[in-house]
């Protein structure tokens, strides 16, 4: 037995690194399986080239607790390691890769959401165990089995063991603080989380199946062990999208989300290798309102081991909707956050991924319209959120974001614009295309609107004011305005004359009546000569009035303080109607007339309630008598 010390500068770093690093103790076993996985693709490659013998028969890192000795046992069949390789990579390498990376981030604590991580590699066992024993035989020739020894100090021992097999067995005495990881379940949810989709089996202890031999009446359930196996060693990302087929993918997400019953909407397999290495799969999932966008997120590997499930700064934010795996060996890991997001590589990875995603959408809705079209209602969100942040995807989308007509077909802008431009463009030659946000709300203007042969497009996503003030700049000569934005022959104006039935002297009397029982804070009264068979009072908010309230409220630059503005509208009084004859001509219940007119007008437009509707209600009723 040999003992010794390693060569470092700061006399004991395991403090530093315990404290440092608190939270996050858990990822040392993922750093030693991770070990494990790398000592055994090494010696497979070795073999495959004829460096070392032996077969892949079977492959295997097994993780075993004994909890009387309160060890836990990492063991593989790797390449091993030399007593002079061991010196070398352990003492040297690990040691002092722990080293540097405390000297790298003991300034930055509180960034530690991505360091943390980042692995210590093998020095993170002294996070949770007071002793570390290697034992290990190297794949070479006549290799001495070793056994080494540390407490985390720069002190150990190295001593000759008996040893037949080539591998390595990482043994850590687990301290009292930490307990928990000499508990199955607590080890089960860390390789289920860290190692799901390592490249090698990890076995750990046994589970029991059962299976049924014999037939009819005979039949007999037999039940028998088996390892259990953690992991899927070949997750579908790292297949070649031409194996896989749509039931593949769609099995992997359950395989990723066991908890979500809802099946994806669509995949894309991303794959790349130039100017940077990355796979993966992401999912639309569909969008629900009582969706949580915090569970089951976008999940973030480096070869196959987990990293994290926080992808903001890598994933662009609109698709941070987006289920699915990303794997990458380039993203740097060992930065921070801040860093990261200024990253070049970094950001050519949320550009691949715009342009990757764009480019599948177009090409599902080109292949296949109809289904692109039936799903749009789910992916919509996600759409227009990407064409308003991200300019790229605002052009690619234009092919293929749609424009639902109720009633009527989904057109794209383009052929919206086509198909409209005829009947919908005012005096000033502008295209007015008319929306709802609310096909309930909203069904008496819609109506009005549909009887003059105008097509109303529904946008009932709540970032619409923003994306429609972004299309009007990008398309000359376009506008939108909803349906209840103004009386239906203002709505697009056309400058064609009016004939009114009343004289201008009985209009201004029917004027002087309404004012009188309106409230002039909350309406503007707007007397006009529309078609008779149009409603009598109409209420209507500008266009412009509405949506600038309506950004505000979901934040936008520069309009700030606009959701505080009073709520204002405008009465539309249709003089032509011939309910205008009957409140002239009344000799009592003038104002009953004005006020139940109005208070129609309002129920159109959701906006009769409380003391409102009570009294509407009683006056209803004395009407009818
Ligand atoms: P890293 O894995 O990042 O190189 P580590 O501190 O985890 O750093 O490990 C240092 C070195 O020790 C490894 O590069 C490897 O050469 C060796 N090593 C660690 N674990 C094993 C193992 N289970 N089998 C063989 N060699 C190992």
């Amino acid at each position: 037995m040999s003992k010794g010390n390693i060569n470092i500068s700061t006399e004991n770093i395991f403090p530093i690194i315990k404290k440092f690093l608190y939270s996050d103790h858990e990822i040392f076993l993922r750093e030693l399986v991770s070990n494990a996985t790398d000592a055994t693709l090494k010696l497979q490659h070795l073999i495959r080239i004829g460096e070392a013998k032996g077969t892949f028969a079977d492959p295997l890192i097994e993780i075993k607790i004994n909890k009387k000795k309160k060890t836990l046992h990492i063991i593989d069949r790797g390449i091993g390691m030399t007593e002079d390789e061991i010196k070398k990579y352990i003492n040297e390498i690990a040691f002092s890769g722990a080293e540097e990376f405390v000297e790298k981030y003991k300034d930055k604590i509180e960034d530690s959401g991505i360091i943390g991580h980042f692995g210590l590699g093998f020095y993170s066992s002294f996070m949770v165990a007071d002793n570390v024993e290697i034992l290990t035989k190297s794949y070479k020739k006549g290799a001495q089995a070793v056994k080494w020894k540390c407490d985390g100090s720069p002190a150990y021992t190295i001593e000759n063991i008996d040893r037949k097999e080539v591998g390595t067995e990482i043994i850590l005495h687990i301290s009292k603080d930490e307990k928990e990881f000499l508990e199955e379940n607590k080890i089960n949810e860390l390789l289920t989380k860290y190692n799901r989709f390592m490249p090698i089996p990890i076995k750990h202890g046994t589970r029991e199946e059962a299976k049924t031999i014999g037939e009819g009446d005979d039949a007999k359930e037999e039940k028998y062990t088996v390892d259990n196996i953690i992991n899927n060693p070949t997750p579908a990302w790292t297949k070649k999208p031409t194996d896989l087929k749509d039931e593949d993918y769609k099995s992997f997400y359950r395989e990723l989300y066991p908890m979500q019953f809802e099946e994806p909407l669509f995949n894309i397999h991303l794959n790349v290798d130039y100017p940077f290495n990355l796979t993966g799969i992401l999912y639309f999932p569909k969008i629900t309102k009582n969706m949580d966008i915090q569970k089951d997120r976008i999940q973030l590997y480096q070869n196959q081991v987990f990293v994290t499930d926080n992808v903001e700064g890598i994933v662009p934010d609109f698709l941070q909707m987006l289920r699915g795996v990303i794997d990458s060996p380039d993203i740097p890991l060992n930065v921070s956050r801040s860093y990261l997001q200024a990253d070049g590589a970094v950001k050519k990875i949320a550009g691949y991924i715009t342009k990757k995603v764009g480019d599948k959408l177009n090409s599902i809705f080109k292949k296949d319209r109809k289904s692109f079209e039936e799903k749009w209602d789910d992916i919509k969100l996600i759409i227009e959120y990407g064409m308003l942040s991200e300019d790229k995807f605002f052009s690619k989308a234009q092919k293929f974001a749609l424009y639902p007509v109720i009633d009527g077909a989904n057109y794209t802008l383009a052929e919206l614009i086509e198909n409209s431009k005829e009947n919908q463009t005012d005096k000033d030659d502008n295209l007015i295309i008319l929306y709802a946000s609310d096909k309930d709300q909203q069904h008496s203007y819609i109506e009005t609107a549909q009887a003059k042969g105008y097509k109303v497009v529904l946008l009932d996503s709540p970032i619409v004011p923003h994306l429609i003030q972004k299309l009007e700049t990008e398309n000359e000569k376009v506008k939108f305005t909803r349906v209840d934005a103004d009386f239906i022959d203002n709505l697009i104006n056309k400058d064609e004359t009016k004939i009114s039935k009343l004289s201008d002297d009985d209009k201004t009397k029917l004027e002087t009546i309404v004012k009188e029982v309106v409230p002039a804070a909350k309406y503007t009264v707007q007397m006009e000569a529309l078609d008779s068979t149009e409603n009598p009072f109409i209420i209507t908010q500008p266009e412009f009035m509405r949506r600038y309230k309506e950004m505000s409220q979901t934040g936008g630059g520069g309009i700030m303080g606009m959701g505080e503005m009073p709520e204002m509208y405008n009465l539309i009084v249709n003089s032509n109607h011939p309910l205008m004859d009957k409140i002239l001509k009344a000799k009592k219940n003038k104002e009953k007339y004005v006020n139940q007119a109005l208070d129609l007008a309002k129920l159109s437009q959701n906006l009769l309630t409380g003391k409102d509707m009570t009294e509407f209600i009683k006056r209803s009723f004395e009407l009818m008598k």
